[in-house]
């Protein structure tokens, strides 16, 4: 269990292309076990591997207070609808902007234990969902967002 340094924007390795995990070793768990430390000590509600500088398709996800997704090789099957809102990123710090995502996805991926599953997700969880694959790809929200803006809290406690 380790605290790993995030990669920001500015860095090239936020713009390739990952490949994709072709085992799951006992070096890719704890990639992830740090993943999910790094996620949480950050305060953020999703991480993917090459904001760790790991590139391999992988990301978690944690759109709701203690349910965690550990997403491998995820393939995004289906898309529906549209919804337009605010999203952040670790590697953004202290940015906000707005984004356009489909309001409905069907993904695919392999959870931790190797098995390959189906999930369908709507409303903030396909938008944390697809904001993370899209890391994948080396996109970052920015690329898609309107009205950057610094983030502004509401409570001064939350600020670091
Ligand atoms: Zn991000």
């Amino acid at each position: 269990m380790a605290i790993r340094t995030i990669v920001v924007d500015g860095d090239e390795i936020l713009r390739k292309k990952c490949r994709e995990v072709k085992e799951i070793t006992p070096r890719i768990v704890e990639t992830l076990e740090d993943m999910f430390d790094t996620m949480r000590e950050a305060g953020g509600v999703g991480i993917a591997a090459p904001q760790v500088g790991v590139m391999r398709r992988m990301f978690i996800a944690e759109p709701e207070p203690e349910e965690v997704y550990y997403m491998i090789n995820p393939v995004i099957l289906e898309t529906e609808g549209s919804q337009v809102g605010d999203e952040g990123c670790l590697s953004v710090p202290e940015m906000i902007g707005t984004v356009e995502r489909p309001s409905k996805i069907k993904i695919e991926a392999t959870d931790l234990s190797g098995e390959r599953k189906v999930y369908e997700f709507e409303d903030f969880h396909a938008r944390v969902m697809c904001h993370e694959y899209d890391h994948l790809e080396g996109i970052l929200y920015t690329d898609k967002a309107t009205n950057m803006r610094e983030a502004v809290y509401d409570n001064e406690e939350d600020e670091e």
